[in-house]
């Protein structure tokens, strides 16, 4: 009666303690595992934060939501609006005249009549 060794069985990954705790590297400052987010399904919101920059998003979840789930929605809503202020930016004509722009209509009703 010998023991086979099945080299092929390998013991399934462990999950850590809190599933509903995911960590993240931070966008904004880079640090790793800096982002947590919190699936809070009763209430149906998501909450992540980073711990070290302060950043922080709000999302809803439904059953399917994962924390990866909230953590890419961040980088898309960062995403947008850093292309948002960028747009803003390129819109802005750039008056690099030393001259003061000019300042809108003229003389609207002026005080002293
Ligand atoms: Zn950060």
């Amino acid at each position: 009666m010998g023991k086979r060794k099945k080299s092929s069985r390998k013991p399934a990954p462990k999950r850590k303690a809190d599933p509903l705790d995911t960590t993240f590297t931070c966008l904004f400052c880079h640090h790793d595992q800096s982002v947590t987010v919190k699936l809070d399904r009763k209430e149906g919101v998501a909450q992540l934060v980073c711990k070290v920059c302060g950043q922080s998003f709000q999302s809803k979840v439904n059953h399917l939501t994962e924390p990866i789930d909230i953590y890419s929605e961040w980088l898309d809503a960062a995403d947008y609006a850093a292309k948002e202020e960028e747009r803003r930016a390129l819109r802005r004509p750039v008056a690099s005249s030393s001259r003061a722009r000019p300042t809108g209509p003229p003389s609207i009703g002026s005080e002293e009549d």
